[in-house]
């Protein structure tokens, strides 16, 4: 990284560096998750779903990039094996073993609420210190915030559907 831009830093680069990496592996599992999940997803609104989990797995596979990008930026190494991510990671990875969309909803808004607590920590430990970290991770905690509305309110049309079914 450039010497002037790491003099900036007010915080412990190889700790924000550790931060960032257990994000970044986070930020693969969320993909793998959506996108899998995408594929496999079963049951009533099933396009509906499918269509934002594959919006969601766009963006959590730019989020991975963004990451990286910043751990590079802070001479670090994004994590280089998959078995790390599971060691890494803070989130973990459901499997969409039922792949019945209330299941695979339930699963991602679970996900997006550990991802926001992340963020969340990533702020408060980069305010004030690290105005790029800082940045970078805004924006993230922008989507995931998104994320989260977005799968809660596919779920409220989902259970007034199923409601309104029942009451037939
Ligand atoms: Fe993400
Ligand atoms: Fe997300
Ligand atoms: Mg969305």
């Amino acid at each position: 990284m450039g010497t002037r831009g790491i003099s900036i830093i007010k915080v412990d680069v190889n700790e924000l560096i550790k931060l960032l990496n257990k994000a970044f592996a986070d930020e693969w599992l969320a993909y793998y998750q959506y996108w899998i999940g995408a594929k496999v997803a079963r049951g009533p609104m099933k396009e509906a779903v499918i269509a934002e989990l594959n919006q969601h797995a766009a963006d959590e596979l730019r989020h991975a990039t963004m990451v990286s990008d910043r751990i590079i930026q802070l001479g670090g190494t994004p994590i280089l094996s998959p078995e790390e991510w599971y060691k890494m990671t803070n989130c973990g990875y459901d499997a969409p073993k039922d792949p019945y969309v209330k299941i695979l909803l339930e699963q991602n808004i679970k996900g997006e609420q550990c991802a926001i607590s992340t963020y969340e920590k990533l702020l408060e430990f980069t305010k004030d210190k690290d105005f790029v970290t800082f940045n970078i991770v805004q924006q993230i905690l922008q989507d995931e915030v998104e994320h989260e509305e977005d799968l809660q309110a596919l779920m409220e049309d989902f259970e007034l559907m199923v409601s309104r079914e029942i009451k037939k």
